[in-house]
């Protein structure tokens, strides 16, 4: 079993890897499928945003086997995405959880919008993802900030990651016992589409 503190540092390696255009690719390699085809034991689970810039496997340089990834527009936390998490914590004993959200999220700025314009013609669907970002946003309108657009966008990304962490972090009996007597860590991060490199800010052990 590979420790939260361990999964940490090989996700920061390939990552700066990835950025600095260093990448290994052994792990991506045509023989790869065989090699893993009878089981995996994933060394981190990655709750990312479904932009199609910010493919986890990619930006931290890793392999087939390597990464359990749940992606999902906005990278928000239902229950479902707790129960993916849930799963593969139980079942392959992955330690580190990473909610990964990115720089210029298209799910933070149509909920920006629609926070400010709001309109009714959305599907229920595309909403549900809207009303789960929402409340970490409202809180930073309340605090003045929508004078400057761009240091909105960029504050609620994090505010965004960091309640997606904390939901995980005390949605689930069974992550919060792992967390508590197992070594599961959660943490959140956010990938710069500008820079490909990717900041740890929060909950980082
Ligand atoms: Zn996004």
């Amino acid at each position: 079993m590979v420790s939260a503190t361990d999964a940490l540092a090989r996700l920061r390696e390939g990552n700066l890897r990835f950025a600095a255009n260093t990448q290994s690719n052994d792990r991506t390699l045509a023989t790869r499928p065989a090699e893993v085809a009878d089981g995996q034991e994933p060394f981190a689970i990655i709750l990312g945003c479904s932009d199609s810039r910010v493919p986890a496997e990619i930006v931290f340089d890793q392999g087939l086997g390597d990464l359990f990834v749940i992606r999902v527009a906005g990278n928000v936390v239902a229950p479902s995405q707790i129960g993916s998490v849930e799963f593969a914590a139980t079942k392959f004993g992955t330690r580190l959880v990473v909610v990964l959200g990115h720089s210029q999220c298209g799910a933070i700025e149509e909920t920006l919008n629609q926070l400010q314009v709001p309109s009714d013609n959305r599907s229920r669907n595309l909403r549900s993802i809207v009303d789960f970002v929402r409340p970490s946003i409202e809180s930073l309108l309340a605090q003045g900030l929508g004078e400057d657009p761009e240091a909105l966008v960029k504050q609620a990304v994090r505010a965004n990651v960091r309640a997606s962490a904390e939901h995980m972090r005390h949605g689930s009996d069974i992550l919060e016992e792992l967390e508590r007597d197992e070594g599961l860590v959660i943490v959140g991060a956010e990938y710069s589409l500008e820079t490909g490199l990717v900041d740890f800010f929060d909950g980082v052990p």
